[in-house]
């Protein structure tokens, strides 16, 4: 057994969690002073008193920790990234920055079809490699679980690949996504065409090894249709994949309302979405993830926070990162704009980096939150957490406890 001792204060964020990570107010973080946790085999066994641990417990425990001056809270997740990719794309960046559209990149072959061309170019070893150095970036901030999505293959061999590599990272927890649906390669005559080449060559072999947890799905305009998603979305979910979708993003083209009625577990990006969508996303399961980092370098509007958390939404943030339209994997400078962009106060924006996070990867029963019987699995903050989410260029975290063991992170 480990003991976590003599921390200065431990966010649980039971409070949230008893509330489904919905209307966050401070006092959902669950601050507690004077207290400290048991850990046996990965898992919380006890929080309470540090004074009152109990005294038959004492002979078990084989080391202790000192948490002196730190905070303890969850580790971060991840929900959103598209981190197994190869090379860069900045002559894209230019072209986007000197008024080219998203749209009229992808129709110049720039955009997803330019880094499908570079990762068909990439061997799996490279990738890896490639890939493991970005997760590494991540788990130095204090993330502890990666959602990452294929997309950049389009074929099936290549969007294999990508998620046989997403199955070898190390030093995470991994959620794998099939985005094959994430761009129309050109020897496909349509949509349709190209989905229904996903669903006779590539969903039989995830199914076989094992190799998604979820499908995702682009819903845009010149991009994939409502209708064609469905069908598509249907068939994923007969082979045990769950549902997200890339929702509302550049355009209001019903990617929210989708992922309410086929009960998917998140609709991503959702900028566009009108009050309709709000109340309808406020009273189901679906958890609304926000990647305000992607907005800012997309320079388009960011997603309607204030109104979703008001309306009872449960929401998530994430970086986004990928090679086109997210370049960062700034976790600081995500919950920074969450709080200036989006007016997400700094407990909400906790909740929705860690529970909120947990719930868009159906990860709530084991992750998010310090409870009793969860994973073990969270970061000591340097003096208090009001430091969060506040610089873009410094970070109060400091140490991450993952597989039983404390890691000190770069600062
Ligand atoms: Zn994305």
């Amino acid at each position: 057994m480990i003991l976590i001792k003599d921390a200065k204060q431990i966010l649980t964020l039971e409070g949230a969690a008893k509330k489904g990570a919905r209307h966050t107010l401070d006092q959902d973080l669950t601050a507690l002073t004077g207290h400290a946790i048991l850990i046996e085999k990965n898992k919380i066994k006890w929080i309470g008193p540090q004074k009152e641990i109990p005294k038959t417990v004492f002979k078990k425990i084989k080391k202790e920790i000192s948490a002196k001056n730190k905070v303890v809270m969850p580790a971060f997740t991840e929900c959103h990234t598209h981190t197994v990719f190869a090379g860069e794309r900045y002559t894209e960046f230019e072209m986007r920055n000197t008024g080219v559209s998203y749209q009229e990149i992808a129709a110049r072959g720039g955009g997803i079809l330019s880094s499908r061309k570079a990762l068909a170019a990439t061997s799996k070893a490279d990738l890896l490699k490639l890939t493991q150095k970005r997760v590494d970036k991540f788990i130095q901030q204090g993330v502890a679980t990666i959602e990452i999505k294929s997309g950049y293959g389009l074929d099936l061999e290549n969007e294999i690949k990508s998620l046989e590599v997403v199955k070898k990272l190390k030093s995470a927890n991994f959620v794998k996504t099939f985005l094959g649906a994430h761009a129309i390669p050109k020897e496909f005559g349509s949509a349709k065409e190209y989905l229904a080449y996903l669903s006779e060559f590539i969903y039989p072999e995830i199914k076989r090894k094992k190799l998604a947890d979820r499908v995702d799905i682009f819903i845009e305009k010149g991009f994939f249709s409502v209708e064609e998603s469905r069908s598509y979305l249907e068939l994923g979910k007969k082979i045990g994949l769950d549902i997200v979708i890339h929702a509302d993003q550049l355009s209001l083209s019903g990617g929210t309302e989708l992922a309410v009625q086929l009960g998917a577990l998140s609709a991503d990006h959702i900028i566009q979405i009108q009050d309709k969508e709000i109340k309808n996303l406020a009273q189901s399961e679906v958890t609304g993830v926000l990647l305000p980092l992607a907005d800012l370098y997309m320079k388009c509007a960011y997603p309607p926070a204030r109104k979703l958390i008001d309306a009872g939404a449960r929401v998530a943030v994430s970086t986004d990162f990928n090679p086109g339209s997210c370049p960062s994997q700034d976790v600081q400078m995500t919950g920074l704009l969450a709080r200036l962009e989006m007016k997400m106060t700094l407990a909400e924006v906790i909740v929705a980096y860690t529970l909120g996070a947990s719930y868009a990867l159906k990860r709530q029963a084991t992750e998010g939150s310090l409870e009793v019987g969860k994973s073990a699995q969270f970061i000591f903050l340097e003096d208090s957490y009001a430091g969060l989410f506040y610089s873009s260029t410094e970070t109060c975290v400091t140490h991450r406890f993952f597989d039983e063991t404390l890691e000190k992170l770069v600062k």
